[in-house]
């Protein structure tokens, strides 16, 4: 990176040396925007703009205290970052997760940015969580921690102001536990909240919207790279959300895929699991069974992670931040077409430095995953218009918004001999738009 964007880096380092993740993304993005903002002679003021885009607007920490099943008070900390809001209100999802720390969430809130940037919705940038650990909890003490969780957030959301959604540990059961106690307490019908049922403003296709979205934007790749997806051997990893969504969509498209994964291990089918197997998988994870205790036909159960195991022809990373290191990396590469990020920076640095350097096909999440936060933008123009839009309007919005992130990706990621970097490609769109709004509002 250039020596502006290097003083800045420096900078950040000493004052936030233990936050190494929100440090890894932020170096991320700054490499990819060097030869932009030369490009474009950024002046010193302008310099000095990133770093304020670098800085979050507000951080909030605070004390839940709930109560497990045995009467006795429990405590944890929850947070929401609210990043920027140059573009409209924060959004980003919450995520429950023993691993949840600032360092984590900035690192979230900062990619948030620029992936609601490049869908061109009018959307700022957040993320917000809870170090609570939902699995083996009972749905009581779910109920429980979300109400208490709620109980001091909602007094820093608002339509207008910050829209949370779900993330890891963070799906439509607890969606509708936070709404319904954010309902109690303002007595207000608003979609402060996105990923609701549909029943209450919820939006038709917000829960398959992340996975389908992923393999909406893998098509516009597959065919802008003349790749035919139909009989490509995939690898899955997570058997979460976005995981179970971009495998059975995968499927559709005639993609064998091959295996999901929890944290220690996976299932395998060679022959490619079915609709009906991931069904299946989903069902016995919320009944809180680990992999290894699913039987699926056809299928045998492998410890670890599936990258070096597995050959494939396209390796989705549906799981968690960092979980493909460079050795699995350098194992990807020798059978990969492609490789596409549906979780938050799951490759880890020295991951993306071997895929790219090897000019493998290379989707980064903050493109390839904004399908989720896509339709919440359309979640909450619905219930800004108190109008539910159909399956089939919201399904085609967001393979149009997918298409058009893939197109500024392309625009600004190819480079002279025609390669697409897809990362400088998509950092660089979603910083664009940003740094203009914040110029304009005097920021
Ligand atoms: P879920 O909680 O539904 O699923 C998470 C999956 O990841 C589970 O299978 C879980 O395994 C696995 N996992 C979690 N931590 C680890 C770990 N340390 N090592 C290995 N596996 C792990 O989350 P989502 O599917 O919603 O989110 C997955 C990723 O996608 C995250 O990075 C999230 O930020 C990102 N994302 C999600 C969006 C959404 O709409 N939900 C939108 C955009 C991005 P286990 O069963 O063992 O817990």
């Amino acid at each position: 990176m250039n020596t502006e964007l290097q003083a800045i880096y420096s900078d950040l380092l000493e004052k936030h040396s233990h936050q190494k993740t929100f440090l890894q993304t932020v170096k991320e993005v700054y490499e990819s925007i060097d030869g932009y903002v030369t490009d474009h002679d950024f002046s010193d003021e302008d310099y000095h703009l990133i770093r304020r885009m670098t800085e979050p607007e507000r951080i909030i920490s605070f004390k839940v205290t709930w109560t497990d099943d045995e009467g006795k008070r429990q405590i944890n900390t929850g947070y929401r970052v609210q990043f920027n809001s140059a573009l409209g209100p924060y959004k980003g999802g919450l995520r429950f997760d023993p691993s949840v720390n600032e360092d984590v969430l900035k690192f979230l809130g900062f990619e948030q940015i620029f992936k609601n940037s490049l869908t061109g919705l009018r959307l700022g940038g957040g993320k917000g969580g809870s170090d609570f650990d939902p699995r083996g909890r009972s749905d009581n003490e779910i109920r429980s921690f979300c109400r208490a969780f709620i109980l001091e957030l909602y007094r820093h959301i608002g339509i207008e102001t910050d829209v949370p959604a779900g993330d890891i540990g963070v799906g439509g059961r607890e969606i509708g536990y936070m709404y319904g106690m954010y309902k109690e307490i303002t007595n207000r019908n608003e979609g402060v909240l996105t990923g609701k049922d549909e029943l209450f403003g919820g939006s038709c296709r917000r829960t398959e919207a992340t996975g389908n979205g992923v393999v909406y934007f893998t098509e516009a790749l597959a065919k802008a790279n003349n790749i035919e997806m139909k009989g490509l051997t995939a690898v899955v990893s997570g058997a979460g959300n976005v995981a179970s969504h971009t495998a059975k969509k995968l499927t559709d498209f005639g993609v064998k895929v091959m295996t999901m994964s929890d944290r220690c291990g996976f299932i395998f089918k060679e022959d490619g699991l079915t609709h009906k197997d991931v069904d299946t998988i989903v069902e016995a994870r919320g009944n809180g069974k680990n992999m290894s205790e699913i039987v699926i036909n056809g299928a045998v159960y492998k410890e670890g992670k599936p990258w070096q195991q597995v050959a494939a022809d396209a390796y989705f990373s549906c799981a968690t931040q960092n979980e493909v290191s460079g050795v699995d990396a350098r194992a990807m590469i020798k059978h990969a077409k492609f490789i596409v990020e549906g979780a938050n920076m799951p490759l880890d640095d020295e991951a993306v430095e071997v895929v790219r350097e090897n000019k493998t096909l290379f989707a980064p999440g903050k493109a390839a995953n904004a399908g989720g936060v896509t339709v919440s933008g359309i979640e909450m123009a619905q219930n800004a218009a108190h109008y539910a839009w159909s399956c089939e309007e919201v399904e085609a919005e967001l393979k149009k918004i997918m298409g058009k992130i893939h197109d500024q990706c392309v625009k600004y990621g190819k480079d002279k001999d025609g390669n697409i970097d897809y990362v400088n490609g998509a950092n660089i769109a979603g910083f664009a738009r940003v740094f203009e709004a914040m110029k304009k509002l005097g920021w």
